[in-house]
């Protein structure tokens, strides 16, 4: 499967804002944007200035995409279904994205980035309606069922997995801690999601 390759924080410099791909490093002061958010690079800081409207609309675009970890094919065949689908585009993408499978069992909280939850589900540690599903792409809809595969929770790296799991699940998961499960309730709506992507500005890139 594609994905995104290369250091992890400079992916972040780059966009001048968090995107969470290293887990537990990402919410400590050892996190790059909190000690060096400039661009990468030697002239990084140097090379600042105001972008264009198609600068603007590209780094959103590869904002989001960095987020969610997908190649740009991915991507764009994400926002190709989404523009053929009911509703505004921009919200109908954001919603496919976020229900990938890996993002849903980083949302669940059993992996502590996208990065980790994407090798959980490549490698087989993930259920979904009880059956094994080992493609992270694949889209979940309302009423499936996603849960850590028994036994996969003695491997390391899920010792704390209960704290890590949210007390509070998202509004469209219902999270079962104790199975270490959770079930998609509703469709994902803008609120829900919480982050500051302007999918006017992707939208504006894939129509030019
Ligand atoms: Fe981004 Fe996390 Fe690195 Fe901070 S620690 S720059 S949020 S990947």
């Amino acid at each position: 499967m594609a994905k995104e390759t290369g250091a992890s924080c400079k992916r972040c410099r780059r966009e001048g804002e968090k995107l969470f791909l290293k887990g537990e490093r990402c919410y400590s002061q050892k996190c790059a944007i909190e000690r060096r958010p400039t661009p990468p690079g030697q002239h990084g800081a140097a090379r600042q200035r105001r972008p264009s409207q198609f600068g603007e609309q590209l780094r959103e675009k590869q904002k989001a995409r960095k987020l969610y970890g997908v190649s740009e094919r991915q991507f764009r065949n994400v926002f190709d279904t989404a523009s053929k689908m009911d509703g505004i585009t921009g919200e109908v993408f954001l919603r496919l994205l976020e229900l990938r499978l890996d993002n849903v069992v980083f949302r669940m909280g059993l992996a502590p980035s996208r990065t980790a939850a994407r090798q959980l589900v490549s490698h087989g540690h993930v259920l979904v309606n009880g059956k094994k599903l080992d493609v992270p792409s694949a889209r979940l809809r309302e009423g499936d069922e996603v849960a850590l595969k028994p036994g996969a929770e003695k491997k390391a790296g899920f010792a704390d997995v209960e704290k890590r799991m949210p007390q509070e699940a998202p509004a469209w998961l219902a999270l079962n801690v104790k199975d270490r499960s959770a079930k998609v309730m509703t469709h994902p709506s803008l609120d829900d999601i919480g982050h500051s992507l302007n999918m006017r500005l992707i939208v504006e890139f894939y129509s030019r």
